[in-house]
């Protein structure tokens, strides 16, 4: 047995995947301590790991990030100085065996470089090289104004400062620009399958696509839920995910393009507004604070989804055509790989109205070759196909073994 920190982003979206891993090393024998906030502790607990709670900027609700992704870059440096600061030698007196943390947290990195422990990074998003961003440009995903453009040049600025003055004070190398989003690691668990991860050919023997892992997150869906209420007709869910739930006009249109239509529709607010935000909410309308996603999946014949990995991930494997309505440069990247494998529609901001919603659901629903080639995906998940989380944890023990844990390893990332 052996003692591993689990180093999380703590939101729903990366702590969501992470949950079957972390189970699998628990039941395997291993004693897993996962650093969340107090929103997470319950779900980490049912997994059999200790749950730790981060100190700092980290220990509550960090979601109200989303309305300042500008600020993103500093932020996670600045997290980094926190912890190296102010939690390294409390870190190092746990004697962790080796460190497992997320691609969006690079302390995780510096922890493992500062503690000469070997480190594996779990992957909750698709995984990034040259093609993918080559990818994102393509798409014209990331758009730069004069002003955005002066924004993030000060933010990379102020990002760049914090990681001098880590170097400066811990003697560490800090991630290039582009690791402080995706910090990998020499072993990276990705949770997904290499059909659906654009690219996949294109990165090294580092990278494992042991695709999606639901079962603890299955097991826990026991939220009250009308399902009474759900008869008959086709079913439309939407949800923009955890994140990006607080601004009440993006979720307007979804009222106006179904409100007199003869769909049964779920809406979710992913935890942000409350449902009487919305005012009178239309007859076949069940709006919720949040749902169960998964159980919800199982029935509905459209997914509207914001294009988060986990939420687009989820759909797929029960098989749901996705609508994509991306909000930011890494769900344009899923959306648009859900409609080049014909799973779905890809929904630029530019283009969401309540026609051309309408539309696209009409579409969809009149088309089988969506939900068939959303099965498709789906299957490529299978545990038959990937190796499913045993083998991610087969993975990781036999790293262990060559790592010969238990001895100091010398550090990784220099
Ligand atoms: N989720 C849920 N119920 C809701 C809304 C979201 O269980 O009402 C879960 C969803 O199943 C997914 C996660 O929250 O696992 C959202 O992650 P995703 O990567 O899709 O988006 P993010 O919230 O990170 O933008």
């Amino acid at each position: 047995m052996s003692k591993v920190a689990f180093l999380s982003l703590p939101v729903h979206g990366h702590v969501n995947p992470s949950l079957s891993l972390v189970k699998e090393l628990a039941d395997r024998g291993e004693e897993v301590i996962y650093y969340a906030n107090p929103g997470f502790k319950a779900a980490v607990e049912t997994t059999g790991a200790q749950y730790r709670r981060y100190s700092g900027a980290l220990s509550d609700d960090i979601s109200g990030l989303s309305k300042n992704m500008a600020e993103f870059p500093p932020f996670l440096m600045s997290i980094c100085k926190e912890i190296l600061d102010c939690e390294l030698e409390n870190i190092r007196r746990e004697n962790f065996d080796y460190i497992i943390y997320d691609y969006v947290a690079p302390w995780g990195r510096y922890l493992s470089q500062a503690l000469q422990l070997p480190a594996v990074c779990s992957v909750p998003i698709f995984a990034f090289n040259r093609y993918v961003f080559k990818m994102i440009r393509g798409l014209g995903a990331v758009k730069i104004t004069p002003s955005g453009l002066y924004k993030k040049i000060r933010s990379i600025r102020k990002a760049l400062g914090i990681r001098k003055s880590i170097n400066k004070t811990h003697g560490l190398k800090g991630p290039k620009i582009r690791e402080i989003y995706f910090c990998k690691s020499d072993l990276n668990i990705v949770y997904t399958s290499a059909y659906f991860q654009p690219f996949a050919e294109t990165f090294d023997d580092s990278f494992h696509f042991t695709g999606p892992a639901l079962s603890v997150r299955q097991a826990q869906q026991d939220h009250d839920f009308p399902w009474q209420q759900l008869g008959e007709k086709p079913l439309v869910y939407i949800s923009l995910g955890t994140l990006f739930n607080f601004d009440k006009a993006l979720f307007q249109p979804f009222f106006e393009a179904f409100a007199n239509e003869d769909y049964q529709v779920i809406l979710s607010c992913g935890g942000g507004l409350q449902p009487e935000t919305f005012g009178d909410i239309p007859g076949d309308f069940i709006v919720q604070h949040f749902v169960p996603q998964l159980k919800i999946l199982q029935r509905a014949n459209v997914f509207i989804t914001h294009g988060g990995m986990n939420s687009a991930s989820e759909g797929l494997y029960y098989g749901v055509p996705l609508i994509a309505l991306p909000q930011m440069a890494e769900q344009a990247v899923v959306a648009q790989r859900v409609e080049d494998l014909g799973a779905g529609i890809h929904l630029r901001k530019v283009d969401i109205t309540p026609a051309s919603l309408r539309k696209s659901v009409e579409r969809i629903l009149k088309d089988e070759t969506y939900r068939h080639n959303a099965r498709r995906v789906g299957d490529s998940f299978a545990p038959e196909k990937t190796g499913g989380i045993k083998k991610a944890v087969d993975i990781i023990f036999a790293a262990k073994q060559k790592w010969g844990i238990g001895k100091k390893h010398e550090a990784m990332y220099v």
